[in-house]
C-alpha cells in the first residue's frame, strides 16, 4: 500500500485524485501511492498524496465556501440539497458498492446491506434532525422591564474529518452528514487504505449542485502527511476523528493549538456477557456476527466472550461449529461470509497475537493460522477465524485490541464477578449482554462502563441515539441531536426591554 512513486512513473492504472474546491486535482508534489486489493493483492489504482500546500488549498476553499452561497442557504435549502446527495448515492449504489468492496475486500453481502445504505442514510437522517432542532429561550423581569434570552445555532466552521478504513463510506458520512446539515464545510482525509468512495462522493456533490469548497478530500497518510497537515491547520475549527486511540491522542495534541474542538471515536476491547439463562440460539448467532463480521474489523466487535459456567461448553462448541461454516472467499461472491484483513501490515499484527496467544498458553479451539486460499486470492491478507480458551484475564489477547476475526472465550460464575472483569479494561466502547432475565439485563447493562450496551442483540442502531466511547475509546457523543452539540456553536442573545 505504501509504495510511493511519482506521476512520471505512472502506467495506465486508474488514479484517485484529491477533490478540492469542486475539482479533482493531482498531487502538488506529484507523489502517488498504491491502492491494492486486500483480497488479491492486485493493484487497483494510484492515489495522489496531498502535500501541505494541497491541504492548505482545501482548507482555504472550505473556509471561503462558508461565506459563499452555501453560507447563505437556509436550513430547508441545505437539507434539500443533502437529501439529493442521499438519493444520488442510492442512484449510484453499484458504483459505490464496487469501489468499497474493491478497497476493503469485504463481502458484497455485507457492504450491500450495511456500508452503502448507511452511507446514504447518514445524509437523510441528519437533515431530519436539523430541520426540527429547537433552541432554548428564557424571559424574566428585570428592573421594571424584562429580559429575553434566546439561543441561535451557528455552524462551527471548517471541519476536518479524519477517517479509518474499516467502514470507509459509512463512518465518513456519519461525520460529513451532520457537519454539512449544520452548515459547516468539510475537508475529509480518508484512510490511505480506502480512498475510493470519498473520491466518488465528490462526483455526487457536484452532480447535486453542492457549491464548490463545501466538500473537499485530501489523500495521504497520518504523520508528516495529509492527516497531520490537516489536523494542525490553523483555519480548521473542529476535528472529528475515528481510528486508533493513540492516533486520537496525537490529534488531540494538535487540536490544543488554537483551542479547537475534537470529537474522537476510538478503539475498543468489547466484551460479550453470556448468562446461563440466555436464548442460546440468539446468543450464538449474535456472537458469531460480533466476532467475525468484516473479518473482526469492527470497532464495536466482540473480542472477549464471558460465558457463565453451566453453559460454557455448549456455547463454545456451538460457536466453533458456527465459525467453521464461515466461507472465506472473493468479495464479489454472494456466498462469501468473511473477507481478508485490510493490509499486510495489519495481517502481521493479527498473526502476532495468534502467536502470542499460544505463547501465553491459550488453547486454540479453532483456527490460529493462515488459510489456504485459491491461487487468485493467495496474495490477499487472509487469516483464519480463531477462538481461544484457557487464558487469564491479564493475557495480551484479553487486554489489547487485536481488530481481527478472533475472540477469547472465558468462563464466569456470577454477575458481580463478570461485571468487574468486563469493566477491567482501559477501553469503554461497547458490550453485548445475553440474558432472558429482564431485571438482570437492566442491572448489568447500566453497570457496564461503555458507550453502548446491547441486550440480546448486536449492531442494531437507531441513528438518533448517542454514540461514542468512555475511557480510551473516545471523547464526545455523536448521533441525532448529540451531533449538533459538536458541529454547531450556540450563541446566546440577551435582549433587555
Ligand atoms: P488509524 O488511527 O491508524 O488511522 C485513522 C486515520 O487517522 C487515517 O486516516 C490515518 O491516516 C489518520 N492518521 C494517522 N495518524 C495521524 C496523525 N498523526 N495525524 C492525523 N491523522 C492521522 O486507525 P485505523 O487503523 O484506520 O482504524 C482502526 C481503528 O479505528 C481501530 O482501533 C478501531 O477500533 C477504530 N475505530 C473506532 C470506531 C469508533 O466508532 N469508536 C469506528 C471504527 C474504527
Amino acid at each position: 500500500m505504501s509504495v510511493e512513486t511519482t506521476i512520471e512513473d505512472q502506467t495506465d492504472v486508474g488514479e484517485v485524485q484529491n477533490f478540492i474546491n469542486g475539482e479533482y486535482c493531482p498531487s502538488g508534489s506529484k507523489r502517488l501511492f498504491e491502492n491494492r486489493s486486500p483480497a488479491s493483492g492486485a493493484l487497483l489504482a494510484m492515489v495522489h498524496e496531498a502535500d501541505e500546500k494541497d491541504v492548505d488549498r482545501a482548507v482555504r476553499a472550505a473556509r471561503a465556501a462558508l461565506h459563499g452561497p452555501w453560507g447563505r442557504m437556509d436550513v430547508a435549502e441545505r437539507a434539500a440539497l443533502l437529501e439529493k446527495v442521499a438519493d444520488e448515492i442510492n442512484n449510484r449504489f453499484d458504483d459505490f458498492l464496487a469501489a468499497e468492496i474493491a478497497d476493503t475486500g469485504k463481502p458484497v453481502s455485507l457492504a450491500s446491506k450495511i456500508d452503502i445504505p448507511r452511507g446514504a442514510a447518514n445524509f437523510k437522517m441528519f437533515t431530519d434532525v436539523i430541520k426540527t432542532a429547537s433552541t432554548e429561550a428564557f424571559s424574566k423581569p428585570v428592573n421594571g422591564g424584562a429580559m429575553l434570552n434566546y439561543a441561535v445555532r451557528k455552524p462551527l466552521g471548517v471541519i476536518a474529518v479524519i477517517c479509518p478504513w474499516n467502514l470507509p463510506l459509512l463512518l465518513m458520512t456519519w461525520k460529513v452528514g451532520p457537519a454539512l446539515a449544520c452548515g459547516n464545510t468539510v475537508v475529509v482525509k480518508p484512510s490511505e487504505e480506502t480512498p475510493s468512495t470519498a473520491a466518488l462522493l465528490g462526483e455526487v456533490m457536484n452532480a447535486c449542485g453542492v457549491p464548490a469548497g463545501v466538500y473537499n478530500v485530501v489523500n495521504g497518510f497520518g504523520p508528516d502527511s495529509a492527516g497531520a497537515f490537516l489536523a494542525r491547520h490553523p483555519l480548521v475549527n473542529g476535528i472529528t476523528f475515528t481510528g486508533e486511540s493513540v492516533t486520537g491522542e496525537a490529534i488531540m495534541h494538535e487540536a490544543a493549538h488554537g483551542t479547537r474542538k475534537v470529537s474522537l471515536e476510538m478503539g475498543g476491547k468489547n466484551p460479550a456477557l453470556v448468562f446461563a439463562d440466555c436464548d442460546m440460539d440468539a446468543a450464538i448467532e449474535g456472537t458469531l456476527r460480533s466476532v467475525f463480521a468484516n473479518c473482526g474489523q469492527v470497532c464495536l466487535g466482540t473480542e472477549r466472550v464471558y460465558v457463565q459456567r453451566p453453559v460454557f461448553q455448549e456455547f463454545l462448541e456451538r460457536l466453533k461449529a458456527g465459525a467453521r461454516t464461515l466461507k472465506l472467499g472473493a468479495p464479489d461472491d454472494p456466498q462469501t461470509g468473511m473477507g481478508p484483513l485490510i493490509s499486510e501490515e495489519h495481517k502481521r499484527k493479527v498473526l502476532s497475537y495468534y502467536q502470542k496467544a499460544v505463547a501465553e498458553g491459550a488453547t486454540v479451539e479453532l483456527g490460529g493460522g493462515v488459510p489456504d486460499m485459491p491461487p487468485a486470492l493467495r496474495d490477499g491478507h487472509w487469516v483464519e477465524p480463531t477462538i481461544w480458551t484457557g487464558v487469564d484475564d491479564d493475557a495480551a489477547i484479553v487486554r489489547e485490541e487485536i481488530f481481527g476475526p478472533c475472540c477469547a472465550v472465558l468462563p464466569f460464575d456470577d454477575e458481580d464477578e463478570v461485571i468487574r472483569r468486563a469493566n477491567d479494561t482501559e477501553y469503554g466502547l461497547a458490550a453485548a449482554v445475553w440474558t432472558r432475565d429482564l431485571a438482570r439485563a437492566h442491572r448489568v447493562s447500566a453497570a457496564l462502563d461503555v458507550g453502548i450496551c446491547w441486550v440480546n442483540s448486536w449492531f442494531l442502531r437507531d441513528l438518533r441515539t448517542p454514540f461514542g466511547g468512555t475511557k480510551h475509546s473516545g471523547i464526545g457523543r455523536e448521533g441525532g441531536l448529540h451531533s449538533l452539540e459538536f458541529y454547531t456553536e450556540l450563541e446566546n442573545i440577551c435582549i433587555k426591554f
